[in-house]
């Protein structure tokens, strides 16, 4: 029987991995995280090391996310780069029955206010795009992701927790295995066929293999920029009629692409620690609520000659974002921003916002990211209140840098082969394909039901 090794354990590598276990291959998933126990135990300790935790580990970023399921073959990524409509259409269908197996709501449709939303937007100058959406809730997903590696276990895929990948096995251009380590020790492990999903977590690796091995690949764009928290009421019309309102904005001054991204009504900030430095998320739970709402804010940058590296500069944004805020991501108040002077704990307590995430050091943003880049995030805002009245007040709390890699982009086929070496694959949000829940799976399941053809084997979607 063919082999296969799944490298990552996010819903790129799980939904990779479920189907081709479906189909009856061997495979063995790889994760260099812990399991969903031990990664649920850290993160209620807190502390150092629960930053990796969020993004590192069973479920891969999916399982500490919001849980916004947004059912739309262009939200998250454009899985129509890959694949017709009607195709993408059902293997959402498949994601999404899935996660209904496990206990996510059936329903999903479009609010019938939703016009409404749109022409409020049209009128200010934004767009409002409606789309299909559920949301699970960040403490119900691992219960999600545990049912399915349940699953998983019960029909054979094997797990290896706390093992990670650290190269490729190769022959006469073609991919034969990976050399995983565990606990020190490295081990080759011999594969028919190799399905890279490492997540932003890895999206660096990806980018050494490539580098090593020459594999052609690009940058995509870089999505930067902070997260916004305001009251629940200033979001709460909106929010209503759309959890996860998309917003799309283009900027006067210096015509930049702005938009909202993963909404959180009654939700909570948190720094996710990347080693060498911080950025700022967001998430909300079923169960335990804030009196804030937050969205990221994000302004889209792609470079040209003579650096097309936006891995790079938006490390290196963040990384003087992290030296400033003194090894912790920064809080300003956006009056404050406007007036160019940093915030301080005074100002902000006695603000009507009270920040959710307070292991943060209260800073001037104007020191940390690029003038062109706050002056987007304050027109952008301004825009929006044209929508959302409020949301652009002196007492809105700005978290940065929020940072979305979407970086490098191994060149695939449409199948998500990498070109120019055989039977090597690379799915979900570190291989530039996807950027979220849903769009990853679907890339996953891309790459299983070319395996499973390959082999013979029937696919389930
Ligand atoms: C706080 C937060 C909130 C979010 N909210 C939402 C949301 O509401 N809706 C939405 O659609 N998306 C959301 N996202 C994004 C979503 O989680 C990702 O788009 C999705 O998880 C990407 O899936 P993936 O499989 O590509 O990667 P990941 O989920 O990042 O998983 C990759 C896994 O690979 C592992 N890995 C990396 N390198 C190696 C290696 N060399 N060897 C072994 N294992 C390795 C990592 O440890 C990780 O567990 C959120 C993300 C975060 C962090």
């Amino acid at each position: 029987m063919a082999k296969v090794i799944v490298v990552g354990a996010g819903p790129g590598g799980m939904f990779a991995a479920y189907l081709l276990g479906k189909g009856g291959m061997e495979v063995t998933l790889v994760e260099m995280g812990e399991g969903i126990n031990e990664r649920m135990a850290k993160i209620k300790a807190g502390g150092n090391t629960a930053g990796m935790s969020y993004i590192s580990g069973m479920g891969g970023s999916g399982t500490f996310s919001d849980g916004k399921i947004n059912l739309n073959p262009e939200i998250g990524g454009n899985m129509l780069e890959f694949v017709p409509k009607s195709d993408a259409d059902a293997l959402i269908d498949y994601v999404d029955k899935l996660f209904v197996k496990y206990g996510m709501d059936k329903k999903s449709e479009i609010h019938p206010r939703a016009r409404e939303l749109m022409r409020k937007a049209m009128r200010g100058g934004i767009k409002y795009i409606p789309i299909r959406q559920k949301h699970i809730g960040s403490d119900f997903l691992p219960k999600v992701v545990s049912g399915v590696v349940e699953e998983m276990e019960g029909m054979g895929v094997k797990i290896l927790e706390n093992t990670k990948a650290v190269d490729l096995l190769l022959s006469n251009g073609k991919s034969t295995g990976v050399v995983l380590e565990k606990g020190g020790k490295q081990e080759k492990m011999d594969a028919d066929y190799v399905v890279l999903a490492p997540g932003r977590a890895g999206s660096r690796w990806l980018l050494d293999l490539a580098a090593k091995y020459q594999l052609p690949y690009h940058y995509g764009p870089l999505d930067i920029g902070v997260r916004v928290e305001v009251p629940d009421e200033v979001m709460e019309e909106t929010t209503e009629i759309n959890w996860d309102p998309k917003f799309h904005i283009y900027t006067k001054k210096h015509d930049d692409f702005v938009r909202t991204f993963c909404t959180n009504p009654s939700g909570f900030v948190i720094t996710e620690d990347y080693g060498k430095f911080v950025s700022v998320n967001g998430h909300s739970m079923k169960n335990k609520h804030s009196n804030n709402t937050n969205f990221a804010f994000l302004v889209r940058i792609n470079l040209t000659e003579p650096l097309e590296n936006t891995t790079l500069y938006g490390e290196s944004i963040c990384r003087l974002a992290t030296t400033i805020g003194g090894g912790k991501a920064i809080l300003q108040r956006l009056g404050d921003l406007k007036k160019g002077k940093r915030s301080t704990w005074e100002r902000i307590n006695r603000s009507y916002v009270e920040p959710t995430n307070k292991n943060v050091t209260p800073g001037d943003l104007g020191m940390a990211l690029p003038a062109r880049i706050i002056d987007d995030i304050v027109e952008g805002l301004d825009m929006l209140a044209k929508t959302i009245p409020g949301v652009n007040e002196e007492s809105t709390l700005l978290y940065g840098p929020e940072v979305k890699f979407k970086s490098v982009r191994l060149d695939v086929s449409k199948k998500m082969e990498v070109k120019k070496l055989q039977n090597l694959f690379t799915v979900g949000d570190g291989a530039g394909v996807s950027g979220g829940i849903v769009t990853a799976g679907v890339t996953g399941l891309i790459a299983a039901r070319e395996i499973l053809g390959r082999e013979g084997k029937k696919s389930e979607v």
